[in-house]
């Protein structure tokens, strides 16, 4: 009787501490307010370049010459924790109208995911679907909007290397490499060649939104050029020879990489395109309602997930300052900045 008054004690204690912890895990965030100095400010000036982008949240920018826009990405769902990790996920539409009305966006010539995991590809049909632009990217970006119900006209598998016109816009994706998370279980899971080989019908398991190859998406304008690199990977060789004004740094994940791995990224992404202004994104929460300002992952995420928001904004930024000609800052959310 001892025995088991004992052993119930212990077990309570033991799914307290489990259900106190996993409490902790979720809904605690690092503290990221060291960085609200750097978010750029508005111009007072009158910009001298026609061309303007907007932070979205994660990868999602919005580029303009305010004649034609393109947006990279596109994704406005926010999963829930519970949802990713043991449920099923597909667009929220709601989250898709209040993105497009805040951002005040109608028509966009082209829809581009840097590679179609959930978190970059899930939205792109409906976005295209909405705003009468091309889903581009991937054969496997192809088979998220083929399950939507996007016609196939509105789709286009892009040829990597190959420019396409959107208006002014010259648009090229170039292969490029996910981000290797240096825990090997998620390394495996993240990284794989896997491709979805068939229209994917959502809701769907997170693993179902396959890689299906990343590019690094170099957009030319006779007035700007910039690169959105969505993913902490690279490829060595790729970028060489292709300058830019500005590159748009996908960091999530990097701050918990090893020294090598970051020093190979910043060469092969940065150093290889010459930007003047670099902007770190993928650093915040895929889980939180996308809302007026960023929101940091919560512990889960950061910590054992590895997304690193803090070291991997902190990376950006103390790499930039061994640059007197780069500049870095973090972009205000849903704010035009304009190009260069
Ligand atoms: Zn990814």
């Amino acid at each position: 009787m001892k025995l088991l008054k004992w052993l119930s004690i212990v077990l309570l204690v033991a799914a307290i501490a489990i259900v106190g912890s996993g409490f902790w895990l979720f809904t605690k965030q690092p503290d990221l307010a060291r960085f609200e100095g750097r978010v750029l400010s508005p111009p007072t000036e009158r910009p001298s370049s026609q061309v303007q982008i907007m932070w979205l949240g994660n990868t999602n920018i919005l580029i303009t010459d305010g004649v034609t826009s393109i947006l990279t990405d596109g994704w406005f769902t926010r999963p829930s924790d519970l949802e990713i990790l043991f449920g099923r996920i597909g667009p929220d539409l709601g989250a898709i109208d209040r993105a497009l009305a805040r951002a005040e966006i109608e028509r966009l010539a082209a829809v581009i995911p840097a590679h179609s995991h959930f978190d970059h590809a899930m939205d792109a049909p409906e976005v295209a679907e909405r705003t009468g632009a091309l889903l581009v990217g991937s054969e496997s970006t192809a088979n998220i909007g083929r399950g939507w119900g996007l016609a196939e006209e509105r789709i286009r598998v892009a040829k990597p290397g190959q420019a396409m016109s959107f208006g002014d816009f010259q648009v090229t994706l170039i292969e490029s490499h996910h981000f290797e998370f240096a825990n090997p279980t998620l390394k495996s899971g993240t990284t794989g060649l896997s491709e979805i080989t068939a229209p994917l019908q959502p809701p769907v398991r997170v693993t179902e939104y396959a890689e299906g190859g990343s590019y690094s998406i170099l957009v030319q304008h006779p007035d700007a050029s910039l690169l959105v690199q969505g993913s902490a990977g690279y490829l060595p060789g790729a970028l060489e020879g292709i300058d830019v004004d500005a590159v748009i740094l996908g960091v999530g994940g990097i701050g918990g990489q090893s020294e090598r791995y970051q020093s190979n990224y910043w060469a092969h992404i940065v150093n290889a395109t010459k930007p003047e202004k670099l902007f770190p994104v993928h650093w915040d929460s895929f889980t939180h309602r996308l809302g007026e300002s960023p929101r940091a992952p919560n512990l889960f995420w950061d910590e054992v997930f590895g997304l690193h928001a803090e070291a991997s904004i902190q990376y950006a930024f103390d790499r930039a300052a061994e640059d007197p000609l780069l500049e870095a800052a973090l972009l205000p959310l849903w704010e035009p900045v304009s190009i260069p």
